[in-house]
């Protein structure tokens, strides 16, 4: 944990305990803050008076005592409207951060020089942060990993010296970090999402952009226009920057994923440092990192592990061992030349997309709770898939798709068991020698069938595991 020692003797009023909130309460506690802490819902209350956090009532409590305002980043400081608490804040002139910017404070007290790497962007950043962190721990750096991806901010280890923070940024959390400066910040693309949290599109890639003016050194993807500008931007104020693209070769900077003759991706990334260009690593063979989605992580990976002071072969064989993140493009095992994917997390068609631009000879498991425009923008990949299987309540919209673009064998599964069984029996009855692909890449919401995609990737991988004759990957 890491004790936030810039409260010492004040009070902090918290609100949100879930469990990066909870974290923040302890981390404020140890530091010698007076932590006034409040969830609207009274389970999240309980829980946390249980472990000695005091509990007050923000409704009624006298704000004007506060020394600041800690928000939790899922709670909505701006869009669709502000939360109540955000009103009680402002109205006493108390100054509202979220956890990260507690990181920022207490860095600059305990070690100011301490290497910290800040991943932001709309896709694409938990598997950039896992790969960035995977590669330097593999290079026998001390690294610690968390912010919006698996442990909290807060109770990762302190910052030091010859130790990496490697920080996964939301917007949210960006919006609540005045004094974000990370060593390293990376922008890796901005696409129309969640613009009903942030309003605009303007006001979403003006808090992105931020990631791009603070740090130190700043990698930023060219592959979407707002993107670009903010690399223009910095550029033009001569401090430094890396580009890098997922898609097309740049005169300087990293690139790689880009469509070679045939439509075959190339799977080499490649460095321009000064106008010379190097071929530093390749992705061919990486089951881990498949895709030209893909190819833009690794390229930004690439740069900042490069930026920290790896040799090109330190990160080119971090790349090899790369295990990859679960429920996305998820190798599981095979069954022959059959290789099992689960891709749970596509719970829309744009993810989807990213798969089936991935495999050739595919028997797709999709369906569950359908979002606006089904898989309409599909079509194109529709060449690629063999067979398809249909579960959940979106099966009779996929099925009208499939009927009306009419290239599509498909049967209607119902349930995720029978489309296991059904798809790993074609699949093996398939012909030709090349790869084939059993993909769960639903295209949708999980919540007709399962909780939450976790649940559905997982009860996916428990019936792979079942199938005679699977040989799992190892580790998985
Ligand atoms: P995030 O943390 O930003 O949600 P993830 O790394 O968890 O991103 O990937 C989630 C999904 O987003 C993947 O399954 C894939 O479909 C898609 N994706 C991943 N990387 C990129 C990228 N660089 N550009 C576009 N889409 C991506």
């Amino acid at each position: 944990m890491l004790p936030v020692t810039v409260f010492a003797g004040r009070k902090v009023a918290l609100f949100g305990l879930g469990g990066s909130g909870l974290a923040t309460a302890r981390a404020l506690i140890a530091g010698g803050a007076e932590v006034a802490a409040w969830d609207d819902k009274a389970e999240s209350r309980e829980k946390a008076a249980t472990e000695g956090i005091a509990i007050v009532d923000l409704t009624q409590a006298d704000w004007s005592s506060f020394a600041s305002f800690v928000l939790s980043p899922g709670v909505p400081l701006t869009h669709p409207q502000p939360h109540w608490s955000v009103g009680k804040a402002q109205g006493a002139g108390v100054e509202i951060i979220g956890d990260i910017e507690l990181f920022f404070r207490e860095r600059a007290r305990v070690a100011p020089k301490a290497p910290v790497v800040c991943i932001t962007g709309t896709n694409g950043k938990s598997t950039t942060t896992a790969l960035i962190a995977h590669v330097l721990r593999q290079a026998g750096r001390d690294v610690q990993m968390g912010g919006n991806i698996g442990t909290a901010v807060l109770a990762l280890e302190p910052p030091a010296d010859d130790r990496i923070h490697v920080v996964e940024c939301s917007t949210f959390q960006i919006d609540l970090t005045p004094s974000l400066k990370p060593t390293v910040g990376i922008q890796m693309n901005l696409t129309p999402d969640h613009l009903d949290r942030h309003g605009t599109l303007q006001a979403y890639a003006a808090i992105k952009e931020r990631m791009v003016a603070s740090a130190d050194i700043a990698i930023v993807g060219v592959d979407d226009e707002p993107s670009k500008q903010m690399a223009r931007r910095r550029a033009a104020s001569g401090r430094p920057l890396v580009r890098i693209s997922g898609e097309q070769p740049l005169d300087e900077g990293v690139f790689a994923g880009v469509t070679a003759n045939e439509g075959k991706l190339d799977t080499r990334i490649v460095s321009v440092r000064d106008g010379k260009p190097r071929v530093v690593a390749n992705l061919a063979g990486i089951g881990s990192l498949r895709g030209s989605h893909n190819a833009q992580n690794a390229a930004a990976a690439f740069a900042a592990c490069s930026a920290l002071g790896l040799s090109d072969d330190e990160i080119a064989a971090g790349f090899r061992s790369y295990p990859g993140l679960a429920h996305r493009m998820e190798e599981l095992g095979r069954i022959g030349r059959v290789v099992f994917i689960n891709d749970s997390k596509a719970t829309n068609a744009d993810s989807t997309e990213k798969a089936l631009t991935s495999f050739r000879d595919i028997f797709w498991i999709l369906g569950g709770k359908a979002k606006e425009g089904g898989i309409e923008s599909l079509r194109r990949y529709f060449p690629n898939i063999a067979k398809a299987y249909l579960i959940g309540a979106a099966s009779d919209a996929f099925a009208t798709t499939f009927d009306a673009d009419g290239r599509v064998t498909y049967e209607r599964s119902g349930t995720l068991d029978l489309a296991v069984a059904a798809a790993a029996r074609d699949a093996a009855a398939h012909g030709g020698d090349a790869e084939i692909a059993v993909l769960l890449s639903p295209a949708c919401a999980s919540y007709d069938q399962f909780p939450n995609f976790e649940v559905r990737g997982d009860a996916f991988r428990t019936l792979v595991a079942a199938l005679p004759g699977f040989e799992a990957v190892a580790g998985r």
